[in-house]
């Protein structure tokens, strides 16, 4: 679309700017006062009648600055539209739905086991992908959350969410989060497969931006082979019958990962979807143990 302006803020999350004859687009405004405060001055800077910020999902870290200021700074006259999935709009709105279905707890702030305050934030526009938004086209990225998604900008940029992380954070978290772990191994060959047809480059949330036809395919490469370690040592964890919570702590000290207790509750939580969908697939049993349920990995 001829006329638009992209523009990334830097970040972790990293903020994806769309200016385009009067309306100006943001996807994933990140968190705290300061993004906020920033955000609002460039959205206003454009002059637009309309600011629409798109929310990838509903983790706190990628939508906080709505409700830290970033809505009430925006000058008078400019209309302000959350758009948001039908299935991630409920963890948006609801900071228990948002705790429960992250950590597998419904926390309450303040605790000191939260790593951001989740804050509500309103959604004014349920958005479907596949499908398109202004001159911007959505498509679905489902497993880090069950509704993600990400945005292609007229540049041809694939904002991809957190379908994928650059090597810092994959090195420092070892076993990335994802709720559905094999549902976010699916995004990512489906992502492989589009690189230089759909998108040209792709620019994660928290990592640096690559192009297609090499850096971004190792990018997503780099992804596709942590998923698959976590995947392969939950089932090496369950090869004797364990409860989620003894292959979770057996899965975090194989890999090396943070110990600190809201990293090991995201871990172990990405290990709890990591059972359910080898379950699905016939991979890992459960069985009812007293008053408990422990897993197994079938023997082939
Ligand atoms: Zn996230």
């Amino acid at each position: 679309v001829s006329g638009c302006s992209v523009s990334l803020v830097r970040g972790s999350p990293a903020s994806l700017i769309v200016s385009c004859e009067g309306e100006v687009y943001v996807v994933d405004p990140g968190h705290g006062a300061k993004r906020a405060r920033q955000l609002a001055k460039a959205v206003s800077g454009f002059e637009p009648r309309r600011a629409v910020f798109i929310v990838t999902h509903y983790h706190s870290d990628h939508l906080n600055a709505l409700a830290e200021g970033l809505l009430e700074r925006l000058p008078g006259g400019v209309e302000a539209v959350v758009a948001a999935s039908a299935v991630d709009a409920a963890g948006v709105r609801d900071p228990l739905v948002r705790t429960a279905l992250t950590f597998g707890y419904p926390l309450r702030p303040p605790s000191s086991l939260l790593l951001y305050e989740p804050l509500p934030v309103r959604v004014d526009l349920e958005v479907e992908a596949p499908g398109s938004l202004g001159p911007l086209t959505l498509t679905p990225l489902p497993g880090h959350t069950p509704g993600q998604i990400g945005v292609v900008a007229p540049d041809g940029t694939l904002y991809a969410a957190d379908a994928l992380f650059g090597d810092k954070v994959l090195s420092r978290y070892k076993a990335p989060y994802h709720l559905d772990p094999c549902l976010a191994l699916e995004t990512l060959k489906k992502l492989m497969e589009e690189a230089g047809r759909t998108y040209q480059a792709i620019q994660p949330s928290h990592g640096p931006r690559a192009e297609a036809g090499g850096p971004a395919e190792e990018m997503i490469q780099a992804n596709i082979q942590a998923v698959e370690r976590l995947l392969e040592t939950v089932k090496q964890a369950a090869e004797k019958p364990a409860t989620a919570e003894q292959i979770a702590a057996e899965t975090l000290k194989k890999l090396q990962a943070p110990t600190e207790p809201s990293i090991a509750m995201l871990i172990t939580n990405t290990v709890k979807g990591a059972l359910a969908c080898l379950h699905a697939q016939g991979q890992i049993q459960a069985q009812p143990q007293g008053p408990t349920i422990t897993w197994k990995t079938t023997k082939p």
